[in-house]
């Protein structure tokens, strides 16, 4: 078979791959995975890999889940589609937001639904900004985010992102946003500051940038719970509950983007609980129907309803809503998906085996290579450095992780290195045995890493 009529030379010559390296696609090509089964998925060649992320951080009852696809099935059979535009509705949408209404903490109560979680969090930012707007506070517009937070790609979400790389070429930010200190004690603490001391120094920071641009001009502070796609970071003790005092303090909103935490992955239903976080806007996505279709949610607490609603009702229609919106399939697996977590108590299952995945990762943390081993839940990150006493980063950031990357790969194991640190975050299903090939497999990776390093060839 010639190359030109491979699957990888089709792949090369039609596809723009996101958060792929086009030129080094065009080198290596794809590894193209045809099915998958609980935890694991398979390639065209047979290989089998433990998905140690769940995809996208993303399928919580694993793949191959039979009720699932019987429940798309069924939705497809009966409406394929239909739109929740202009007063029309479903059973299946109008079941989940009761169901996510009746789960989420708090005074949460009304739900509005989008394809992703970007475009949840660009629904975020519009919605906050026609909120302030029906509330006669036409200035109070800006966000408050993070460095190193992933809240999405499109216009607006991914102005919320503080990652360069979301940024760079691509004329973003372009919302008004403040980014402040990632609170990532190993990272950002400084010399001879203890934790509790780094804490009052972000909260130093934030209540300096609200001073700076004006309370009356801040509609939100958004943050992930446990910050995920910009390197697995837990927030240091306290820093969610004094966040939201200075918050509530200068009537600034909470956003807590859920899009990897809800739906149990840190052990609890959602993350809030986990940091003790009292949001007035929740996202969801992902875990809330195992990424078997794509969708997200916004959901949003009963003062923030009534204000937009009484706005509807004065200049009229809300002029906000996607075509896929509450779409029927999507919505009919997410009560289906969320009914199995509650069944099989996946939640619990997440809780303990989380416990064992992280006892089992800090067994590393005397690894030459191991600078922190760190997470919450099913969700972990090892972060590989060049010099663990004075914790140097490595001379070409993301090499090493790269490395490890591919070379997990052929230990049957599929992880995400994010610069060098490698992120876990497998199906809340896993089993013991399962998260024990999970770290034997990576401690291979590992050692391999140690001698490719030493011998100083190219990757
Ligand atoms: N928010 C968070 C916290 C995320 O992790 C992600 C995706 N990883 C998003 C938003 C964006 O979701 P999507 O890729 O569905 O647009």
């Amino acid at each position: 078979m010639s190359v030109l009529n491979s699957t990888a030379a089709r792949d090369i010559a039609h596809q723009l791959h996101p958060y792929t390296n086009a030129i080094r696609h065009e080198a290596i090509g794809p590894v193209v995975i045809e099915r998958g089964e609980g935890v694991y998925v398979y390639d065209d060649q047979g290989r089998r890999y433990l998905e140690g992320l769940a995809g996208l951080w993303s399928v919580a009852v694993g793949f191959g889940e039979k009720r699932l696809v019987e429940a798309a099935k069924r939705q497809l059979e009966k409406l394929p589609y239909y739109h929740i535009f202009s007063h029309k509705s479903h059973m299946p949408s109008i079941a989940l937001a009761e169901k996510l209404a009746e789960m989420t903490p708090g005074d949460l109560s009304h739900v509005f639904f989008t394809n992703s979680g970007s475009e949840a969090n660009d629904t975020v930012v519009k919605l906050l900004w026609y909120y302030n707007n029906a509330c006669g506070r036409p200035k109070k517009k800006k966000f408050l985010a993070r460095e190193q937070a992933y809240h999405g790609i499109t216009v607006a979400s991914g102005s919320l992102t503080g990652l360069p790389n979301n940024h760079r070429d691509f004329d973003l930010p372009a919302i008004p946003v403040r980014h402040l200190t990632c609170p990532h004690y190993y990272r950002f603490g400084q010399e001879g500051e203890t934790e509790a001391q780094f804490v009052d120094r972000l909260i130093g920071e934030l209540e300096a940038v609200i001073a700076e641009e004006g309370a009356e001009t801040i509609a939100a502070f958004i943050g992930e719970p446990l910050m995920s796609a910009g390197g697995v970071i837990p927030p240091p003790n306290q820093y969610w509950e004094r966040v939201q005092a200075v918050c509530r303090c200068n009537d600034i909103l909470i956003v807590a983007d859920e899009v990897i935490t809800g739906f149990g992955r840190l052990g609890t239903m959602f993350g809030s609980e986990h940091y003790n976080i009292q949001p007035d806007v929740l996202v969801l996505s992902k875990q809330i129907n195992s990424s078997y279709q794509p969708l997200a949610a916004v959901v949003i607490s009963d003062a923030i309803y009534k204000a937009v609603a009484d706005n509807t009702g004065k200049i009229g229609t809300f002029g906000h809503g996607y075509t896929g919106s509450g779409h029927p399939v999507a919505t009919a697996v997410a009560l289906e998906n969320i009914a199995i977590i509650e069944e099989r108590h996946l939640v619990e299952n997440a809780a303990r085996m989380g416990r064992v995945l992280q006892s089992r990762l800090a067994a590393l943390a005397d690894h030459p290579l191991v600078g922190e081993v760190r997470g919450a839940g099913l969700i972990a990150g090892v972060e590989l450095v060049a010099d663990k006493s004075t914790k140097a980063k490595f001379d070409e950031p993301g090499r090493v992780g790269a490395y490890v990357f591919h070379r997990a790969h052929d230990h049957g194991l599929v992880v995400r290195a994010i610069t060098d640190t490698i992120a876990f975050c497998p199906p809340l299903i896993i089993t013991e045995d399962q998260i024990e090939e999970l770290v034997s497999a990576f401690e291979r990776t590992l050692e391999d890493t140690v001698r490719w390093i030493a011998s100083g060839k190219p990757a």
